[in-house]
């Protein structure tokens, strides 16, 4: 039985989680739910999966909750960062799943690989802002990191017993997001419902609109340089629209293997919490015969510019992949509460890109740093409106 910490509990990762979970109970077993706001999500959680310990981001959302957990389910409530972190590194859990959206998930992530927990790391912000420090730190402590993202899930399970020095070149599919068969000129008037409504994915807000924007890919590219441990120019981009192939590994003798299946994220939630087995499921199969046409085509750079840009900060590396994230973090932000135009979103990060001076050896502590400064700087653009 592994006993899990599930951090986001109250997102489309952690529902889809909890499904998961629900559905074999004689092999895991919830110990801890971190949430942000929803409350009224949380209750039905703790009512059905009996938890041990619950963190919430702050204390004001939780009114009378403290009180009814413990009289009736006997569930202490912790809050904001801390109470994440005593969840993420509790002794008696074994995988702590990280779901938790955004770069808010770093700490409780770097918590929990120090506490030496297996990771199903979902929260593709931590490796993107901090790939070499938590590759180090998971060397150390002995922390197993599997994959969630759909994409990594697929390359992960293609490298199963072979060495890395035969891999020659990873093959990232996208789906190409809701425009991929918009025309350049119609992206500027592109609203937040739109760019919501994901094609294949059912989604957070904000991992929605990266893969409008396709910076999403970009973040996965850096994801997977730091998991794979592979140099960025061998990772390569190919749009297929029907999701159907979830990535793919070229190996050095030119033999490819590509991971298949239907876009459902529970069949990556479920390998990461199993792994190295697998579990069955009751989800459909996919059958090829009615699959239609499989589609492969390369990007384009000029319509989606968040791509390149995030290339670009993956190549320059240091504490730059932080800048990049928190600015785009910012920008998606204000692009959802109608204060940007969709276009604005890839100027405005170039905007804080181009005043950020990389750090060398960087720490954790830089990393913070960089991620609050190019939150100010980003900021402050959209109020002079410094990205038109
Ligand atoms: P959602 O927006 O649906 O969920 C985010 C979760 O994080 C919610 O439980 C939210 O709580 C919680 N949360 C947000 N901020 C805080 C905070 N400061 N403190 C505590 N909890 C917080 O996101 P997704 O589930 O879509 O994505 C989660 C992560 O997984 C992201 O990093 C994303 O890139 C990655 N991912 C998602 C995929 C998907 O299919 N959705 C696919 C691959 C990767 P609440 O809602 O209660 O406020």
């Amino acid at each position: 039985m592994k006993k899990i910490a599930l951090l986001g509990s109250t997102g489309s990762i952690g529902v889809s989680a909890l499904d998961v979970i629900g559905n074999n109970p004689d092999k895991f077993k919830i110990v801890a739910l971190a949430a942000g706001q929803n409350i009224n999500l949380i209750k039905e959680q703790v009512e059905k999966y009996r938890p041990q310990i619950v963190a919430l981001k702050e204390r004001k959302d939780a009114s009378d909750l403290e009180t009814q957990f413990k009289n009736k389910y006997k569930v202490r409530i912790v809050y904001g960062e801390d109470g994440i972190k005593e969840i993420a590194a509790r002794k008696d859990t074994d995988t702590v799943i990280s779901a938790i959206s955004g770069a808010a998930g770093l700490m409780p992530t770097i918590t929990a690989i120090e506490a030496g927990k297996d990771i199903a790391l979902a929260n593709k912000e931590t490796m993107v802002v901090a790939g070499d420090i938590v590759n180090k730190k998971a060397k150390k402590s002995g922390s197993k990191i599997i994959p969630i993202d759909s994409e990594h899930s697929a390359i992960f399970q293609c490298l199963q017993g072979r060495r890395r020095s035969e891999l020659k070149r990873i093959i990232l599919t996208a789906s190409g997001g809701p425009f991929l068969k918009f025309k350049k000129n119609q992206l500027k008037s592109v609203r937040p419902q739109q760019a919501l409504k994901h094609p294949k994915w059912k989604m957070g807000r904000k991992i929605s609109i990266d893969s409008a924007t396709m910076m999403n890919k970009g973040l996965e590219v850096i994801e997977a340089m730091w998991l794979f441990g592979t140099k960025i120019n061998n990772i390569e981009i190919l749009i297929h629209p029907q999701s159907i192939v979830h990535s793919m590994v070229e190996f050095t003798d030119g033999s490819i293997l590509a991971q298949m299946g239907i876009p459902d994220m529970r069949i990556p939630i479920a390998y990461a919490l199993s792994y190295p087995e697998r579990i069955s499921n009751n989800l459909p199969s996919l059958n090829l015969s009615k699959a239609g046409k499989l589609e492969f085509y390369l990007p384009n750079l000029d319509k989606f510019p968040c791509l390149k840009i995030a290339y670009e900060a993956g190549l320059a590396g240091k504490t730059t992949p932080a800048v990049l994230n928190a600015a785009n973090e910012v920008a998606v932000e204000a692009y959802l509460n109608n204060m940007i135009k969709f276009t604005d979103i890839s100027i405005l990060i170039e905007n804080v890109l181009s005043m950020h001076k990389p750090l060398r050896n960087h720490t954790l502590e830089d990393i913070v740093q960089v991620d609050s400064w190019a939150r100010m700087q980003a900021k402050k653009n959209i109020e002079r409106k410094k990205y038109c």
